[in-house]
């Protein structure tokens, strides 16, 4: 599920594995359970998913690696954990790539800001300033903000050199 560099170099890998990982899922077990709601097994499986490539990641092969067995998970099931996965803070979808990622922070907010390498594809999420501004004016308008993502492509600093 590793996705292709265009480059040869070596990138670092933001996947997690072990501890951190098994914390990370417990905690957001724990966020859910304080807002009512409930980290079920599909949710709980396509959070992992995400945890563990740390990078963006396609619905398809979300579905492909999602049975442990190896066998593909039935589309809907991914697509409805998504969903709520984004609506709950815990991953954004990225517009650009038609990917999701795991949330890089702990903020229940709606505004993520991500910075995408456009040669490797290695994406960070950065804190998003200037989205409060943002929010401020469309609640001037009597718009309400559900999402906010700021998506800024360039080149990483391992792929200028
Ligand atoms: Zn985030
Ligand atoms: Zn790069
Ligand atoms: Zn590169």
């Amino acid at each position: 599920m590793a996705h292709t560099n265009a480059c040869d170099h070596e990138h670092d890998n933001r996947g997690l594995a072990g501890d951190t990982l098994t914390r990370l899922l417990a905690a957001a077990e724990a966020r859910c359970e304080r807002a009512g709601q409930r980290l079920t097994a599909p949710r709980r499986r396509v959070l992992e998913l995400l945890l563990q490539v740390g990078q963006p990641v396609k619905a398809y092969d979300l579905i492909a690696a999602f049975g442990d067995d190896g066998a593909p998970a039935k589309p809907p099931t991914v697509y409805r954990a998504l969903d709520f996965l984004s609506k709950q803070g815990f991953a954004h979808r990225i517009e650009s790539l038609n990917a999701y990622i795991a949330c890089g922070g702990d903020a229940d907010g709606h505004g993520a800001a991500f910075l995408i390498c456009d040669c490797c594809g290695v994406t960070r999420e950065i804190a998003p300033t200037g989205t409060q501004e943002i929010e401020r004016m469309a609640n001037g308008e009597g718009f309400i903000l559900t999402t906010l993502t700021v998506e800024a492509h360039g080149l990483c600093q391992d792929c200028r050199s």
